[in-house]
């Protein structure tokens, strides 16, 4: 049995027992038996019981956020928005199965058409940071496409995951078709990998462990969508409302206490408005308040485990050039002040992934260097724009390498619009109306007239 920690107290909340190989073969096992029945089910009757997960899923949204709260110290207001992230999600794909439309194109002799074939049995693996969202962004609309499931949560926060493969049997799914498997990664997430009836992974994770998934799929030449690690760049030109992108930075950065893939870790900022910006920027940063994720008001928690403290600290040595802290509670807890460092782009915490509340700001000179700056990386996640010029925010939203930007804001990820990486942050997209034909083979048939 393996402890389960509330980072915001260090006490064990639970013991989670994790699956074997064995365990794993036989879940696989099921899930392959139960493909015909799911693939070959109505579309409607399919889509409805999509639609009584999303239900039971809304009946359990205090369940799911005090499970989140406890297990990954998200705060209040974050963990029922992601309990409701993830019903919304189960709406949003149970109108896929009756919209799963093929094509009809014109050939001579006869007729042509395509259909979309579930590709089979999907391994969706997870990390810590997002447990539950992340688990249904990839496993709804797999379902919906056709395809049954096998789910291996992170070993630190595997309870809300457990808790929608409870909810999956109560709003009558087969079973068999949805399995949540706790485990390793190298035992669980890596039998995924090397299981000849899983026909797709669906990874989320760091790069380092997102390339050897990948290599391991190719081995079978299985379909694989990874989302992987990011170093987004918020830009900040002189031209914009700098008050509001000082005063909205910490967010872009802090929320989930930096545990976000998408965080805006590095702040660029136009030569002529650095001073301004960071006049502003301290007060925004003092103001987060960082405490008991139970409490409305807080709004950044602990980071998850003594690991990633200790991680997230080598990036502010005794000598790091900090131009200013928020403030964090002593005693238990993983808890770690936002941090803004003033630096250059070499340093190390300007070019590598923290994943904590640490954000570096260095300043651009012009539209051409910002450009530059944002790209000298290898990931290419996410990333915000700040500028009044409407021709600028094209340009700039052209030439940035990354696969999810917002300008005058930091929007967060939405069901209903594509997600993922350029470069080493990932490969392939999840949510957004193709999400669904990435668990699919495209099939072309051929009917003679003759
Ligand atoms: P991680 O790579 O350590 O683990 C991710 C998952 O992979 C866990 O479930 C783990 O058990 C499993 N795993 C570990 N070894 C494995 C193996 N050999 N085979 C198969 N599975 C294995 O990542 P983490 O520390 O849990 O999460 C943090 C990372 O995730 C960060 O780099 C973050 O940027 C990234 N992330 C990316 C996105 C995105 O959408 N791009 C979203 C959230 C997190």
């Amino acid at each position: 049995m393996h402890g389960v920690i509330n980072p915001a107290t260090e006490d064990v909340i639970a013991s989670v027992a994790f699956a074997s190989v064995e365990e794993t073969d036989e879940a696989i096992a099921r899930a392959h038996e139960a493909l015909p029945s799911w693939r070959d089910m109505a579309p409607g009757e399919r889509a409805d019981l999509l639609r009584r997960f999303a239900a039971v899923v809304r009946a359990h949204e205090d369940d799911l956020a005090s499970l989140e709260i406890t297990n990954s110290g998200h705060t209040v207001g974050n963990a029922r928005a992601e309990a409701q992230l993830v019903a919304k999600t189960m709406d949003y794909y149970a109108g896929g199965p009756e919209r799963l439309f093929g094509k009809q194109i014109p050939v001579p002799g006869g007729v042509d058409v395509t259909f979309h074939e579930p590709v089979g049995v999907v391994g969706v693996i997870v990390p810590w940071n997002f447990p539950m969202t992340i688990a249904a962004w990839g496993f709804v609309p797999a379902l919906a496409a056709g395809c049954t499931v096998v789910v291996k949560p992170a070993e630190l926060t595997p309870l809300t995951a457990m808790a929608l493969g409870e909810y999956a049997i109560e709003a009558g799914l087969p079973p068999g078709v949805l399995t949540v498997l706790p485990g390793a990664g190298p035992v669980v997430g890596q039998r995924f990998v090397d299981h000849p009836q899983v026909r797709k992974v669906v990874f989320t994770g760091s790069t380092a462990v997102g390339k050897q998934v990948m290599a391991g799929c190719a081995q079978q030449v299985k379909r694989v969508t990874l989302e992987l690690g990011g170093k987004s760049a918020n830009i900040v030109f002189a031209d914009a409302d700098v008050e509001k992108a000082a005063a909205t930075a910490p967010y872009g950065v802090f929320d989930n206490a930096g545990q976000d893939c998408c965080a805006r870790s590095r702040i660029l900022v136009q030569r002529t408005a650095y001073d301004r910006f960071m006049e502003l920027l301290e007060p925004a940063v003092k103001g987060v308040q960082v405490g008991d994720p139970r409490d409305p008001a807080t709004e950044m928690g602990p980071l998850i485990s003594r690991q990633q403290h200790e991680r997230v600290a080598s990036y502010v040595p005794a000598d790091a050039r900090v131009a200013f802290a928020g403030s964090c509670p002593s005693g238990p807890g993983f808890w770690f002040p936002p941090t803004v460092l003033q630096g250059s782009a070499d340093d190390r915490s300007f070019r590598e992934e923290i994943f904590g509340p640490v954000v570096t700001v260095v300043p651009f000179e012009d539209e051409a260097d910002a450009v530059r700056m944002a790209n000298d990386t290898v990931y290419g996640l996410s990333g915000s724009i700040w500028t009044r010029d409407v021709g600028r925010a094209l340009r700039v939203s052209r030439a940035v390498e990354a696969g999810a930007l917002s300008v005058n804001s930091h929007s967060s990820v939405r069901y209903w619009t594509p997600f993922g990486g350029f470069k080493e942050s990932g490969l392939g997209r999840e949510l957004g109306p193709d999400a669904l034909e990435s668990f699919t083979e495209t099939k072309n048939v051929f009917i003679s007239a003759d």
